[in-house]
């Protein structure tokens, strides 16, 4: 294809795009394909000579769009939102075109100038205090490696990057068993190990218990372990627990450990200042990562880090060969010193699309819809009989079982949602809470409304009072 053929097809995308998202409700939320349907319609190897567009693109009509799980679609209740805002969609198209590498001021210097702006914005946004700066990075697993990577230098006194981790004393990484799963993949890869991220136990609300935090912190260095930081839960991605960050912080203070908190997901309700109770105590933290590409609506793959102080995490992970050097610009930021990736892409200009092409008060009120509307979903499912609400609304996202009499409850739960997947009209995802199967329910698509949710319920106790006439058949 030549670029004078560029508007063409990229006009086309468009006008495929814009039928995609005006009946993506009648598909299935979840894809109905079984592994390895797509691939066996596919040759096994790259065409010699070019085919034409035309084919290329009835080809991807043809095959991607039913093999794929439709985040866009307004009944996606599981997991955590993808959210791409249509305004958002359109910048990354921009972004495409120009296809820049934004790994220092001078290779971007637009990219760089509206990611500090951005940064800031959001920084107001979420009612931070302006000692904090921010950085866009790709995902909150990286960011949360960034983090634990500051931590792990910071209690070496930066030998690690000069000399390796060989031979140092082990560093302790605290959270509760809540934080996600990135934590603990960041400690192996920071050459932490998973031995020495220690599960700090929770209480009744799934909250870390301080007392336990200074406890294992006082233990680690009476054992000559080396204490380097602590993950602070907001929002977990199981059932949404938080932790109370402002006790957690005191603790980590008092005891010189760097603090990263992790609100990935529930970050984006902070927009909302009746909400920010969750994090009451923020303000103390050294990092905060947030992913507007959850709940709020920036296109993946947009997630923000806020820092109290850059030093540390530049000292730990800024390396600058004579190839990179800028020249006579000294004072510019050039961001590829705040994350892993050398290049990076254009994420500011999505964020700058979202903001203004909804303003804060319509990004709110999204937000404040969907928890009053889960609250009013966990009301009515813990009302329908054989089923019992298992953890409640933290925002939007609350737990449940189907327990019908003479089956187990993991089971039972388990089979209705395959059932409910099946089905397709709405998308379910579970977790194990408590060593038991539990099934998830989180509104939070973009353009999710009251009646997608009611329908939701709807589906539900259709579906089971089937299944468990079935149940009884057999
Ligand atoms: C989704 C999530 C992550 C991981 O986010 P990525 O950007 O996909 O790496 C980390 N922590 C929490 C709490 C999450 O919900």
């Amino acid at each position: 294809m030549k670029r004078d053929e560029y508007y063409h097809w990229a006009e086309r995308a468009a006008r495929w795009g814009a039928d995609y998202l005006a009946s993506v409700e009648q598909r299935p939320v979840r894809a109905q394909t079984k592994p390895g349907d797509i691939a066996a319609r596919l040759p096994g190897s790259p065409p010699d000579d070019p085919e034409p567009m035309e084919t290329i693109f009835d080809d991807f009509e043809q095959l991607v769009p039913d093999g794929m799980t439709h985040w866009q679609h307004p009944r996606f209740f599981a997991y955590f939102p993808g959210n791409a805002a249509p305004a958002s969609m359109v910048a990354e198209h921009l972004v495409t075109v120009m296809a820049a590498q934004c790994m220092l001021w001078q290779t971007s210097p637009a990219a760089t100038e509206l990611e500090t702006v951005m940064a800031d914005w959001m920084r107001q946004a979420f009612g931070l205090p302006d000692h904090f700066c921010g950085v866009i990075q790709d995902t909150a697993t990286t960011t949360t490696l960034c983090a634990v990577l500051t931590m792990r230098e910071r209690a070496l006194g930066w030998r690690g990057v000069e000399s390796g981790v060989a031979g140092t004393r082990p560093v302790r990484v605290y959270a509760s068993p809540q934080t996600h799963s990135s934590v603990l993949k960041a400690a192996r890869l920071a050459g932490i190990g998973e031995r020495h991220l220690v599960t700090v136990p929770t209480d009744e609300t799934w909250s870390m218990d301080p007392r336990a935090l200074e406890q294992a912190i006082a233990d680690d260095r009476a054992a000559g372990l080396l204490p380097g930081g602590v993950v602070v839960c907001v929002g977990g991605t199981s059932i949404g627990a938080s932790d109370r960050v402002r006790e957690v912080i005191e603790v980590a203070r008092r005891n010189d450990l760097y603090v990263h908190v992790d609100a990935a997901w529930a970050g984006s309700a902070m927009v909302c200042p009746e909400l920010r109770a969750l994090w009451d105590g923020v303000e103390g933290a050294d990092s905060i990562v947030i992913n507007p590409h959850k709940w709020l609506g920036a296109q993946f793959d947009c997630c923000l880090q806020f820092l109290a102080d850059p030093k540390p995490q530049l000292r730990t992970l800024s390396v600058r060969p004579g190839y990179l050097r800028t020249l006579g610009e000294s004072d510019v930021t050039d961001y590829n010193d705040w994350g892993i990736p050398l290049g990076r892409r254009f994420r500011a200009l999505k964020l700058w699309f979202l903001l203004r092409a909804h303003g804060l008060e319509d990004l709110r009120n999204r937000i404040r819809n969907h928890i009053a509307w889960a609250q009013e979903a966990a009301a009515a499912i813990s009302d329908l009989e054989d089923f019992r609400l298992i953890t409640p609304c933290h925002l939007s996202l609350f737990t449940f079982q189907f327990a019908p009499q003479g089956v187990a409850p993991g089971a039972a739960s388990e089979r209705l949602l395959q059932i409910i997947n099946d089905d397709g009209r709405i998308y379910l995802t579970q977790t194990h809470h408590e060593g038991e199967f539990v099934i998830r329910f989180q509104v939070g698509q973009f353009d999710c409304r009251r009646e997608d949710v009611l329908l939701a319920v709807d589906v539900i106790r259709e579906l089971a009072e089937s299944s468990s006439s079935l149940a009884r058949e057999v």
